[in-house]
């Protein structure tokens, strides 16, 4: 998506070697117009595939899903990080390894929201190790649902999540696949 790959490279911020910031319009200041065309191109990526479910991760995954569902007219759910007394205690869960934290975390989904019946895209902003999606595959996996795709606004390809997932059969659609990456010096691939 050009559009997209000139934002990155307009407005990215790249911290050490690895981390990109696009606050300005993604995970903190949202360009909700801008939002809206990338929920668009999902919708055209995805449009051979028949989908029941948006499923994503609190909480930058929230804004680009909720949008999509607008595209794709189905509703949208997003995988929590803390076991709260406002969540249902029926849930599935998903596992997810934090590099920043070094530790593992829970995502959960109530039961509710997802069944068998459902054939879910996953919709996240960043795909970095993999880690997120692994942890919303497993909670697919884990209603007896089928996963159709999953779809994320900007993959790091210097980062090895894509590679693996899609060697075990994800199909991931990126909207804009960064090669490598250092201040002032943005490469797509
Ligand atoms: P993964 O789980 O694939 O390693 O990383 C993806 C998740 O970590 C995304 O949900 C995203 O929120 C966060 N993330 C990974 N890399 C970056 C990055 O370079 N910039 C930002 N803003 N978030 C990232």
């Amino acid at each position: 998506m050009d559009k997209l790959k000139t934002k990155i490279i307009e407005e990215g911020r790249v911290l050490g070697s690895s981390v990109l910031k696009v606050d300005s319009f993604l995970n903190h200041q949202l360009d909700v117009a801008f939002l809206n065309e990338i929920g668009k191109e999902f919708k055209e990526v995805f449009k051979d595939k028949e989908i029941t479910k948006i499923l994503t991760a609190e909480v930058s995954g929230i804004a680009i899903a909720a949008i999509a569902g607008l595209h794709f007219q189905v509703p949208v759910v997003f995988a929590k990080k803390t076991q709260s007394l406002n969540l249902d205690k029926d849930t599935y869960e998903g596992e997810v390894y934090s590099y920043t934290k070094e530790q593992h975390f829970k995502i959960r989904v109530s039961r509710r929201y997802l069944s068998k019946e459902d054939k879910v895209l996953i919709l996240d902003d960043f795909l970095a190790n993999g880690e997120a999606l692994k942890g919303l595959r497993d909670i697919v996996e884990a209603a007896g649902a089928t996963l159709q795709g999953a779809g994320v606004v900007i993959e790091k390809g210097f980062q090895q999540g894509g590679d693996q997932l899609r060697s075990e059969g994800m199909d991931i659609r990126a909207l804009a696949t960064i090669s490598s990456m250092e201040e002032g010096n943005i490469t797509f691939r």
